[in-house]
C-alpha cells in the first residue's frame, strides 16, 4: 500500500509524449485495423497535442511508411531486414521496444490481433507496463493527468470496463479491427520516416518459420468489403447455402448472428456482434436479422445496410439504409439472379 503510494507521488511521466501505434502487415501488405488505429491514434494525439507516430516493421515494407503518413502519421519508425519478413514474437518485441525506450511515447495501439496480441503481450512484460487488451472505445483525460480511458466489454460483455493505467508508462491497448474508422488516405501529406536497425542476426533469433500453411476455408469477416450475413429468420442451416451464392455473386463472404450460431446453423467465426466479429464492410445485407443492440455494435459501422426482413417494426430497419420488407426466401434469389445478370 504505502509502496504503491510512493510511486504515485514519484512517478513522474513528462517524458513521455506522443501516440504511437503498430503497423501490422503480411508480406508487404496492411492490415486494415493499422489504418483505422491511425484514424483513433490522430483523434487522441490532437487531444493531447502531441505527434502521432508509427512503428513499421518487416521486410520490404518502406511504402508502408509513406502509407502510414498518408493515414495520419506524423513520424514513422522504419525497421527493414529480411530476417523480419514473417512475424516473430522476439525480433518483433526488441525493436518495438528500442522504439518505445527512444521515442518515449505516453501511449502505444496495437490491433487485436494474433499478431498485435502477442506483440503487446511480450512488451507489456518486459517494460514493465500496464495493457488492455480488445478494447472498443478509447478517450484521453485532458492534460495534467492526460490518461488513456481504454474500454473494453467485462462480465461476459453485460458492461463496459473503463481501464486505466496510472502508474507506468507508455499505456498499452490493443483495439479490436473495425471498431475505429481510419481517415481518409491523404497522398498530399508530408511527415519524417526514420530508419531503424534491426540489432538481431537469424542465429540470435531461436524461432524459425518453416511454412505458412493457409486454413482451408478460413474467413475473415474484419476485412471483408461485403458481408451478407443471415439470422434466426433462416430457420436452418440449408439457406445458408443461398446466402452464400449472394456472397459469392458479389465477392463478399457469409456472416451470421449469434441465435444462428448458437443454433449450430453456421460457425462461431461467421458471427457479427458483441461476442463476434465488428465488421465495417462497404456493403452489410442483414438477411432474417432482428436488430438486437448486440449485433448491431458489431455492423452498424458498415457503409451500407441492407436489412431484408417480414417484419416491418423490426429494430434492425432503424440502422438500415435500404429496408426491404418481405419473405427472404424470395428476395434473396431474386437479389442473386440480378446481380448475376449484370455480372455476365
Ligand atoms: P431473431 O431476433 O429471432 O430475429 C429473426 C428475424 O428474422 C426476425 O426479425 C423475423 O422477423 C425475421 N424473419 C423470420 N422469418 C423471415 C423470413 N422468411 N423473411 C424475412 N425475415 C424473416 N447477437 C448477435 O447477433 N451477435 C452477438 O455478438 C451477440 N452477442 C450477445 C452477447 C450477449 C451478452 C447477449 C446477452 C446477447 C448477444 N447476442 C448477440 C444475441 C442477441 O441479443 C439476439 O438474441 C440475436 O442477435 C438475435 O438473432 P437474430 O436477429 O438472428 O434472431
Amino acid at each position: 500500500m504505502t509502496a504503491a503510494r510512493d510511486a504515485e507521488q514519484t512517478s513522474d511521466w513528462s517524458d513521455y509524449r506522443g501516440v504511437l501505434v503498430v503497423v501490422e502487415q503480411r508480406d508487404g501488405e496492411a492490415k486494415k485495423i493499422s489504418w483505422q488505429l491511425l484514424g483513433e491514434g490522430k483523434r487522441l494525439a490532437e487531444k493531447l497535442e502531441v505527434q502521432l507516430m508509427a512503428l513499421v516493421i518487416g521486410h520490404e515494407v518502406g511504402h508502408l511508411a509513406q502509407e502510414a503518413i498518408y493515414y495520419g502519421a506524423d513520424k514513422v519508425f522504419l525497421c527493414e531486414a529480411p530476417e523480419l519478413k514473417a512475424y516473430r514474437t522476439r525480433p518483433y518485441s526488441r525493436i518495438a521496444m528500442k522504439v518505445i525506450g527512444e521515442a518515449k511515447p505516453e501511449i502505444c495501439l496495437f490491433g487485436a490481433t494474433g499478431t498485435g496480441r502477442d506483440l503487446a503481450g511480450a512488451i507489456a512484460t518486459h517494460l514493465p507496463t500496464g495493457l488492455t487488451a480488445d478494447t472498443t472505445e478509447l478517450d484521453v483525460e485532458p492534460p495534467p493527468s492526460r490518461l488513456l480511458l481504454a474500454s473494453r466489454p467485462a462480465f461476459s460483455e453485460k458492461m463496459m470496463a473503463t481501464i486505466l493505467c496510472k502508474q507506468y508508462r507508455p499505456q498499452m491497448a490493443t483495439a479490436r479491427a473495425g471498431v475505429f474508422q481510419a481517415l481518409p488516405r491523404d497522398a498530399t501529406r508530408e511527415g519524417e520516416v526514420i530508419r531503424i536497425a534491426n540489432g538481431m542476426t537469424e542465429e540470435q533469433i531461436a524461432t524459425r518459420v518453416l511454412d505458412f500453411i493457409q486454413e482451408r476455408d478460413k474467413i475473415n469477416l474484419e476485412e471483408a468489403e461485403i458481408i451478407v450475413a443471415g439470422g434466426r429468420g433462416l430457420g436452418g442451416s440449408e439457406p445458408f447455402a443461398m446466402l452464400k451464392e449472394l456472397a459469392d455473386a458479389l465477392g463478399g463472404i457469409v456472416g451470421a448472428s449469434r441465435a444462428a450460431v448458437d443454433a449450430g446453423w453456421i460457425k462461431h467465426e461467421h458471427q457479427v456482434g458483441q461476442t463476434g466479429c465488428t465488421v465495417r464492410p462497404k456493403l452489410y445485407f442483414a438477411i432474417g436479422i432482428s436488430g438486437a443492440v448486440q449485433h448491431i455494435v458489431g455492423m452498424s459501422n458498415s457503409d451500407v445496410i441492407v436489412a431484408i426482413n417480414k417484419d416491418p417494426e423490426a429494430p434492425i430497419f432503424n440502422t438500415a439504409h435500404y429496408r426491404i420488407v418481405g419473405d427472404l426466401f424470395k428476395i434473396v434469389p431474386a437479389i442473386t439472379a440480378e446481380v448475376k445478370k449484370k455480372r455476365a
